[in-house]
């Protein structure tokens, strides 16, 4: 099982996919503030030991999920990401998986020592629609990460990569896309899915259908789907192309 290392709290819509944020749906829940972004408890977690002296970060599947709860690059969090980096790397024995809607902020908050990327870090960018996919992944893809992923979640319409996979057919080591969850969730047409899927599997990009969405549509119909259903779901539609090659 991996586990999650938030070591900000907090962040600001900034698109579409922003609109029904579960972070701000569950702070105003209990009466704060999303927008006020502050350094959680867990900041140093990837170096905290425990009393037997080994590291409390240690998911069976080395793969750290990071940042769920704020956008790693965000603006707020710049005088603290050195230090984020530098717990990072002390963990070459994890993998940190970082996504997040600010692609064009990526390359100026890269620590020196980045290189093409380290292994230990993946990358992937959210894109929700294909006008923010156009807008974002011109600033991803040529960026020095080793591990690139692309995450169509929540997916809000058709969306297409091929072009990217032509131009750049070594740079993309997955793509996953689910609906949104929620009472209010928009619409994902499992159209939509197959479509992007068929796509990755022409360019052998591996694909991952994670989840349908509170409010799936297939064929004429749309289903409301349970919280507890989606992942088994996801499953059984077989959806997925050498899905086990992503990172996540
Ligand atoms: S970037 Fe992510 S965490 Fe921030 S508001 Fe948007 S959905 Fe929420």
């Amino acid at each position: 099982m991996s586990e999650v290392w938030n070591m900000w709290h907090g962040c600001h819509k900034l698109s579409q996919g922003c609109r029904f944020c579960p972070v701000f749906q569950k702070d105003y829940l209990y009466g704060r503030n999303p927008s006020v972004v502050f350094k959680t408890k867990s900041f140093d977690l990837p170096v905290q030991q425990t009393r037997s002296h080994t590291h409390r970060l240690n998911p069976d599947d080395h793969l750290v999920r990071t940042c769920t709860t704020s956008d790693f690059f965000i603006e707020e969090a710049d005088p603290w990401r050195d230090d984020a980096w530098d717990m990072i790397r002390q963990r070459p024995d994890l993998t940190f998986l970082i996504v997040t809607k600010r692609p064009e902020r990526i390359s100026s908050c890269l620590p020196r020592d980045f290189g093409e990327g380290w292994n230990n870090v993946a990358i992937s960018c959210s894109c929700e629609t294909q006008y923010l996919a156009d807008r974002r992944l011109r600033y991803f893809i040529p960026l020095p990460i080793r591990h690139k992923l692309i995450s169509v979640e929540p997916m809000l319409g058709p969306i297409h990569l091929k072009q990217y996979f032509e131009q750049y057919p070594t740079a993309i080591e997955g793509i996953s896309c689910g609906g949104e969850i929620g009472s209010s969730a928009r619409i994902c047409d499992y159209g939509w899915v197959l479509d992007l899927m068929l796509e990755c599997t022409a360019y052998n990009i591996p694909f991952r259908f994670t989840q349908p969405g509170s409010r799936f549509r297939k064929g004429q119909k749309v289903y409301c789907i349970d919280d507890d259903r989606q992942k088994s779901l996801a499953e059984k539609s077989g959806a997925c192309y050498r899905a086990e090659k992503i990172c996540g």
